[in-house]
């Protein structure tokens, strides 16, 4: 089944290119996410079609107007109707909103879709949200100047969730997020880089040599000791940077004895 996406926005030229690059092409190419742009200037009236306009109270800025937006919702709401899809929750983009999450992004991922929201200014007139909104989604704690970015963000996450979009199908399994702790290092070709010691963020003599090789296990062809050298790397570098997301594993009984023996030997 595609997850439905109805973006409502200011500035539709933003998702042109997108969907037509690397490897979620064909997510949308498929439409196993089928992305439909929703010009916002195109439901606002008058010659000058205006979507804004002063906040009442005074300051700085202006407002998302009420009835573009709900116009513009209506007219989602009717073509949905019409070509049998299910009524969408709305998802609007706010500093305000949730953080979005790998969980988050993987429910989404299983779902019929969203109407997804792209607010501009300093924001939309709070009784459009308070009517229509289910759900803010904040993409962290800093202020963009619209909702766009984190539309096409919320949007690749998903699309790269559909089945046959990453040619390995275990690939997303071991993101970071995935189960719950930071990726483990990724290592290729060479065996070993030789690099100028001026050049490898290392002390030396100018003119030596430093040598980094690949960490041995990786070479060895034991898929055991890989898997569990990889896990181990995992739960290092999740406990050296993020130690919450470790309480949160350890919470949910996630952390085998294994893993708590390494965690009491880490240095961190
Ligand atoms: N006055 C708002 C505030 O301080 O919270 C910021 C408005 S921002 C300039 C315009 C739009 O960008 C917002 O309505 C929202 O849709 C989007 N936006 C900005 N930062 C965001 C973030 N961190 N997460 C999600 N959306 C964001």
């Amino acid at each position: 089944m595609a997850v439905r996406f109805d973006v409502i926005t200011l500035f539709p030229e933003l998702f042109g290119p997108f969907q037509h690059v690397g490897v979620t092409r064909r997510a949308f190419e498929q439409r196993l996410v089928d992305v439909h742009l929703w010009p916002l200037r195109e439901h606002a009236e008058g010659a000058y079609r205006r979507v804004d306009d002063r906040p009442f109270g005074g300051g700085p800025g202006m407002v998302m107007l009420v009835e573009p937006l709900a116009r513009c919702l209506a007219a989602i709401r009717a073509e949905q109707a019409a070509s049998g899809a299910p009524r969408l929750p709305v998802l609007l983009f706010s500093p305000a909103g949730r953080p979005l999450t790998q969980s988050r992004v993987a429910e989404l991922a299983q779902s019929p879709g969203c109407v997804l929201l792209c607010g501009r200014y300093e924001g939309i007139d709070q009784r459009f949200i308070d009517a229509h909104v289910d759900e803010e989604v904040s993409l962290g704690d800093y202020v963009l100047s619209g909702g766009e970015l984190p539309a096409l963000t919320l949007m690749d996450a998903v699309a790269r969730l559909q089945p046959g979009v990453l040619h390995d199908a275990a690939s997303h399994e071991q993101d970071s997020f995935s189960n719950g702790l930071l990726d483990c290092p990724h290592y290729s070709r060479p065996e070993v880089l030789r690099l100028a010691a001026r050049d490898a963020a290392a002390s030396g003599d100018a003119g030596e040599t430093v040598e980094m090789p690949v960490p041995p296990v990786l070479l060895s062809g034991h898929h055991a000791e890989i898997a569990r050298w990889r896990r181990e790397q995992q739960l290092a570098l999740t406990a050296r940077r993020r130690p919450e997301l470790i309480e949160a594993a350890r919470a949910r009984g996630e952390l085998s004895r294994k893993d708590e023996d390494f965690l009491r030997g880490l240095t961190l």
